[in-house]
């Protein structure tokens, strides 16, 4: 059996008929890497969403808007624009439910993000403003499958680190917002060199990783599918049937 892995979609308000999204490559991602894709909708009982749960090996929180700042107990800044607080719902308890399970996690961006609010994390609303000085996050234009600027990895011993085998990787980048304060229980595991946070990870347990970067577009590139791969192996590698 491939692993089932639940993906996160998001709604498209703008659209005449609000629509489902998800956006091909996090599908596409999973697929390459050996997985089996579930989408998961809107879901605004926890009741449904553990139910979802209970079919699923993993859980992939995708990109998307900023988080509404209420969410972590702060007013929103000026520069916070576009919040979905429905999503924010439905996603923080799935997350926390996931983490509770001890489901294996890889939150993706604005997933990456919701993942630390989910665990008691704080974040900064927006770089430019908060941290002048930063490194460009949100180039204009950029394509998905291009890489932008430097992280560092480390410690040594992180997941992120073994799976990328060097200290130096270059991604993408198409966020204002970022980590501030750091759950508890989890650790940095990469950073751009202004400071910011780009990925952390929940040592010593099941597979809990988020990146700030979109991996899911940038597979032609060293160490990314390699992420996806890794992600899926800690699914097969916590089956208690063993198969
Ligand atoms: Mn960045």
């Amino acid at each position: 059996m491939k692993p089932r892995i639940a993906i996160t979609s998001w709604v498209e308000k703008t659209a005449q008929d609000p629509s489902l999204t998800l956006t091909l490559a996090y599908v596409d991602s999973i697929v390459r890497a050996g997985g089996l894709p579930s989408v998961v909708p809107p879901l605004q009982s926890q009741d449904d969403l553990n139910q979802v749960l209970s079919g699923a090996d993993g859980l992939l929180l995708t990109g998307g808007s900023d988080l509404w700042p209420l969410n972590y107990g702060e007013d929103p800044l000026p520069a916070v624009q576009f919040c979905d607080p429905e999503r924010d719902r439905w996603e923080l308890g799935l997350a926390k439910e996931a983490r509770r399970r001890g489901l294996p996690i890889l939150g993706i961006c604005r997933g990456h993000q919701l993942l630390n609010v989910a665990l008691g994390g704080t974040l900064w609303q927006d770089l430019p403003t908060q941290r002048p000085g930063s490194v460009g996050h949100n180039p204009a234009d950029l394509l998905m499958d291009r890489l932008w600027h430097s992280i560092t990895l480390a410690p040594e011993n992180s997941r992120l680190r073994r799976i990328f085998g060097r200290d130096e990787v270059a991604v993408n980048s198409f966020h204002h917002q970022a980590v501030k304060e750091l759950a508890p229980g989890l650790i940095v595991t990469a950073r751009a060199a202004d400071g910011v946070i780009e990925a952390f990870e929940a040592p010593g347990e099941a597979f809990l990783v988020g990146v700030q970067f979109h991996p899911e577009t940038l597979l032609r590139h060293s160490g990314f599918l390699e992420l996806f791969e890794a992600f899926l192996a800690s699914v097969s590698s916590s089956d208690p049937s063993g198969l």
